[in-house]
């Protein structure tokens, strides 16, 4: 297979020749205590193997029991998107082989899933300001995970080279729901935006719930990006490819924006695009084909005789509709008075994904002003280079509360604060242990640090005798001396006034 990528069209160019549509399936692994069909744990990092039982191991004569806890969580989601619960609904079987698949079937939701026709609005911005795009939602059902295979001693980790294989049945049965979109039209150029936009307010969504983590890092929200292009935005829907478990929200961005030059390449070279899963490669960029989905698969659907239909509750249903907590949307209109933002404040802060994470820092403590210098400078800094969303790095809303806190308390100045922030993200512990640990705290000891001004002053006598003699701006030389010598660890302010006062 050779995977050329030099004689792609540009993205400009293919946008300009090709209207984009996109349809996006989003797995989200629900947080219930226990597994879909079993009582077993789920509980992540577990040794391998130790979370297991009968029934989710497929042995013979075991049976399954739907976990209620799951089926809440689910109608709970698809009431949030807008959706139509459904009076009445089954399970079906999903018949294939799969080694870190125990049943040789997945108990899923076929053509009869739990919530329909759902829709959520997405914010995009664009050089007009805002623009509200609405993605329509297919269907919400519910399924279950798959154990997890671990091939060794290959280059690169796939099954292709490796001496043996592992797997892991830990994850086999875990609770899962899997979020379908209609084909998504009018986005155009923004495509790959809109994409990234969406799972973003899902993800927004499911935690405000609290049905998930909602960790792409960990697999606990894993996106597939289905992309074709048609001639134009009247055309007919044309052959799609689907990018399989796209695991972070700029790949998604990314993996979108590639497949768009991609077909676009081969479309005006002539050729078609083939119907085909691809697999999305985060360090080069690209996608390579996967399995063809020419001839569909027969899966051999029936309804699972183990389980009894769902039928939801009316009543039950509008209980749980009338407790959802306030939406996203919502919050950020709200948010938007208390915290007196600009619109553009919060567009920022939303695009960052630190919405949450500054509320949260908000209510351990921290003014707005303070949660938002750290998490939008320093630590959107951090989460830069490492390529990685907010909330994924390890650190905290507490932890920059705390670090706030040092701050105001006069222990810590802004150098030392990012010093701090760099040894909690290093796992170095609390906000305090980093403090004592690197002997960070701000010098406010006089006598330590009047000795630094003594030593400054004597190294500079010109600059000593200009700011004797009436030349006050002359003392920043000296507290810069000082700063540097004491590491950053002083406060410049008392430093300030104790040059002045050796010099008065
Ligand atoms: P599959 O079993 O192949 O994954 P699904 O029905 O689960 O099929 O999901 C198909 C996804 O692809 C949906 O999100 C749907 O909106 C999207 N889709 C369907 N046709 C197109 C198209 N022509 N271009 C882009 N996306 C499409
Ligand atoms: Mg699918
Ligand atoms: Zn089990």
């Amino acid at each position: 297979m050779t995977v050329t990528t030099d004689r792609l069209p540009s993205y400009d160019e293919a946008v300009a020749a090709f209207d984009p549509v996109i349809g996006l399936e989003v797995h989200v692994e629900l947080g219930t205590a226990s597994k879909m069909f079993c009582g077993c744990s789920t509980t992540f990092g577990a040794p391998p193997n130790s979370q297991v039982c009968p029934t989710c191991l497929g042995l013979p004569g075991s049976l399954p029991v739907l976990n209620g806890a799951a089926v809440e969580s689910t109608v709970r989601v698809g009431l949030a998107l807008n959706a139509t619960i459904v009076p009445w609904c089954r399970f079906a079987r999903k018949n294939y082989f799969y080694p870190d698949m125990p049943k040789n079937f997945q108990t899923s939701q076929y053509d009869e899933p739990i919530c329909v026709d759902g829709w959520l609005d997405v914010e995009l911005v664009t050089e007009d300001g805002a623009r509200t795009v609405r993605v329509e939602i297919e269907r919400v059902h519910m399924e279950e995970d798959t154990g997890k295979s671990l091939h060794v001693g290959g280059a690169t980790g796939r099954i292709h080279g490796a001496d043996h294989s592992l797997v892991d049945y830990n994850r086999a049965g875990i609770p899962l729901i899997e979020i379908v979109t209609r084909p998504v039209e009018g986005a155009g150029a923004q495509a790959p935006e809109l994409a990234r936009a969406y799972v973003t307010a899902l993800r927004e969504i499911m935690r405000g719930l609290g049905v998930s983590d909602v960790r792409m890092e960990q697999g606990s929200l894993r996106c597939d990006a289905n992309v074709s292009l048609r001639p134009g935005p009247e055309a007919p829907l044309v052959t799609r490819s689907e990018t399989k478990n796209v695991n972070s929200l700029r790949s998604v961005e990314r993996a979108v924006r590639h497949e768009i030059r991609r077909q676009a390449g081969r479309l005006t070279a002539g050729e078609r695009v083939v119907q085909e899963t691809r697999h999305w490669h985060e360090d080069t960029g690209i996608t390579t084909p996967g399995r063809s989905k020419e001839q569909a698969e027969d899966y051999r659907y029936f309804p699972e005789p183990d389980l009894v239909p769902v039928a939801p509750d009316r009543d039950w249903v509008e209980r749980l509709r009338a407790e959802l907590p306030e939406t996203p949307d919502a919050r950020r209109i709200r948010l938007l008075d208390e915290w007196s933002l600009s619109e553009f404040d919060l567009q920022s802060m939303v695009n960052a994904g630190a919405v949450d994470l500054v509320a949260q820092t908000v209510e351990a403590g921290a003014p707005v002003d303070a949660a938002r210098k750290w998490w939008l400078g320093e630590i959107a800094r951090v989460a830069n280079e490492r390529g990685v969303a907010l909330d994924e790095l390890p650190i905290t809303p507490a932890q920059v509360a705390a670090v706030v806190a040092l701050v105001e308390a006069g222990e810590l100045n802004d150098t030392l604060a990012r010093q701090v922030i760099e040894g909690v993200l290093a796992g170095e512990g609390e906000p305090a242990e980093v403090v004592a640990e690197r002997g960070l705290a701000v010098l406010s000891d006089d006598t330590a640090l009047l000795a630094a001004v003594d030593a400054a002053l004597a190294e500079q006598p010109d600059v000593a005798e200009k700011i004797r003699s009436g030349k006050v701006a002359a003392a920043g030389a000296i507290v810069g001396a000082v700063m540097k010598a004491t590491r950053g660890q002083a406060d410049a302010a008392r430093v300030r006034e104790l040059v002045l006062s050796r010099c008065a």
